[in-house]
């Protein structure tokens, strides 16, 4: 299969004409070709998004909220394929792509629909005017999104962009274009206008930066590795772009010591586990209270170990591939760092060989690892993988210590038989989200994003209809 760039409604080969491999992570072979996109194509995309803006910022929002339903009942009627190129594209197991991504990418639409329907107005009285807030579209906007969930993604932002009025140059990874390049089709089948929404597909230092360095992008919302996030923010900051960033994690799961233990085992192994650990939100440190570990750590190892790791088509497997085999030797050698730094391997370790198809995928199993130092490195940077590392502390104080230790705060889960207790815990923890007794239960109207280097702004209802509107207040003087 060969893939185009999607550029004023009709798929276009990159001006170079080079093209770069993407692969199956779950067998290694190769998928498809996709383009390598340079400044020019960009160029020719800007082009397109901001011929199609006056007419698209003119319709009518409800005209807009016709159009983002029509996209979300498109979608929904072709979930099986998103499910399945999601599945090759990431190697994440089918029963979760079907679950979450194929899910997420319709009801992105329908919420923001929804959401944009009951939009109020926003008017302060004074005493001898009144001020009227108006709303206007950015123009035409920026959209990069990562690997790790990525039509869910890139769809969390085409949704409130459109329906807000904004055309889009957008770029997926070029790891995972498949999902994109399906909405590029459903887009043509429903005739939905041409040059709003535009996709570059390419390489993030290429394709990706020429969007960031766009004089006539006015704002960039960007989702990715934190790295990556603060060579956006140098780009896009001086041109005083409008610029949200969501970038990453390494979230603390607390076990308090009141916690139901098989309810909270079960917790933490999803929350560490999901993707392979591939979620920005995965709880990669389990905070466990002293007196309860002993009885904690074996329920949440069989856990782990009752987990089904396999071949992503088979819709019983709990875990797949991680996304590449380069991304596997990262991981592994963050496994061997830990050992190096006096951790005990608990459970998993080693990358697993498969047989055919997926003899060549890249797969490692989920790994437990105890007794590294809260600081060490294994313990504080994001490994973006099956690999977690459980500490032991002592009191409240020191849980909510050790979860504020790192350069993150993403996000973060308590687990306690007390939800009040777990409420005042998670209020101390440094991080733009938090869930008690739970993980992952998101209501999509609630702000989404970061503090310290987890990420700059929110996402989410009325926080996503802002960052894509350009707010004016008119004080008019009564008579
Ligand atoms: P990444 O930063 O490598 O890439 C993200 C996107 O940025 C890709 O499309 C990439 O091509 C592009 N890119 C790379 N270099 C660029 C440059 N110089 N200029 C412009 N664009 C560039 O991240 P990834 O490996 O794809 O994704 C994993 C990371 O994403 C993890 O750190 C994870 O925590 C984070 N993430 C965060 C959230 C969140 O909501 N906070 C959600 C999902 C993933």
């Amino acid at each position: 299969m060969q893939i185009e760039n999607f550029i004023g409604g009709k798929f276009i080969a990159p001006l170079k004409k080079t093209y770069l491999e993407n692969l199956n992570p779950a067998t290694g072979k190769i998928t498809s070709r996709i383009p390598s996109s340079t400044n020019e194509d960009v160029e020719m995309a800007v082009e397109a998004a901001q011929n199609a803006l006056d007419n698209w910022s003119q319709l009518s929002i409800d005209k807009r909220i016709i159009w983002l339903r029509k996209i979300a009942s498109a979608l929904e009627s072709r979930k099986e394929d998103i499910a399945a190129l999601e599945s090759m594209d990431t190697g994440k197991p089918i029963a979760l792509a079907k679950r979450v991504d194929a899910a997420r990418s319709v009801s992105n639409f329908e919420f923001f629909a929804e959401h944009a329907e009951n939009l109020s107005e926003l008017n302060y009285k004074m005493s001898d005017a009144t001020n009227y807030v108006t709303r206007k579209p950015v123009g035409v906007v920026g959209l990069i999104t990562p690997w790790n969930l990525p039509l869910y993604l890139l769809t969390w932002k085409v949704a409130p962009a459109l329906v807000m009025g904004n055309t889009i140059v957008a770029k997926p990874s070029e790891m995972t274009p498949l999902t994109a390049n399906l909405l590029c089709e459903i887009l043509t089948a429903i005739d939905f206008p041409e040059g709003v929404i535009n996709i570059v597909h390419g390489l993030g230092p290429s394709a990706g930066q020429a969007i960031l360095e766009h004089p006539n992008i006015k704002a960039i919302s960007f989702t990715g590795g934190t790295a990556t996030g603060k060579i956006v923010a140098q780009i896009a900051a001086p041109m005083f772009k409008k610029l949200s960033l969501e970038l990453g994690g390494k979230n603390a799961t607390i076990i308090l010591d009141d916690a139901d233990l098989p309810t909270a085992a079960k917790g933490a192994a999803r929350a560490a586990f999901t993707n392979s650990g591939q979620v920005c939100l995965c709880g990669s440190r389990i905070l466990v209270a002293d007196n309860i570990y002993d009885e904690f750590v074996p329920l949440l190892i069989s856990e782990v170990e009752a987990m089904k790791i396999g071949n992503p088509s088979d819709e019983n497997t709990d875990i797949g591939s991680v996304i590449s085999s380069n991304h596997m030797e990262k991981v592994l050698s963050y496994i061997d760092l830990a050992t190096q730094e006096g951790g005990k391997i608990s459970t998993g370790g080693s990358t697993l060989t498969l047989p055919s198809p997926n003899s060549d995928g890249a797969f490692i199993q989920p790994t437990l690892i105890e007794g590294l130092a809260i600081d060490s490195r294994c313990a504080t940077e994001e490994i973006f993988g099956p690999v977690a590392s459980i500490h032991r502390f002592f009191s409240e104080d020191e849980a909510i210590e050790m979860a504020n230790i790192t350069q993150y705060g993403l996000a973060g889960s308590v687990w306690t038989s007390n939800p009040a207790r777990g409420k005042s815990v998670a209020e101390r923890i440094d991080s733009g989200i938090l869930w008690v007794n739970t993980w992952l239960h998101r209501d999509l109207r609630t702000p989404f994003g970061g503090v310290k280097n987890s990420g700059v702004g929110r996402e989410g209802g009325d926080w996503s209809l802002n960052f894509f509107s350009e707010l004016s207040n008119i004080c008019v003087k009564d008579d």
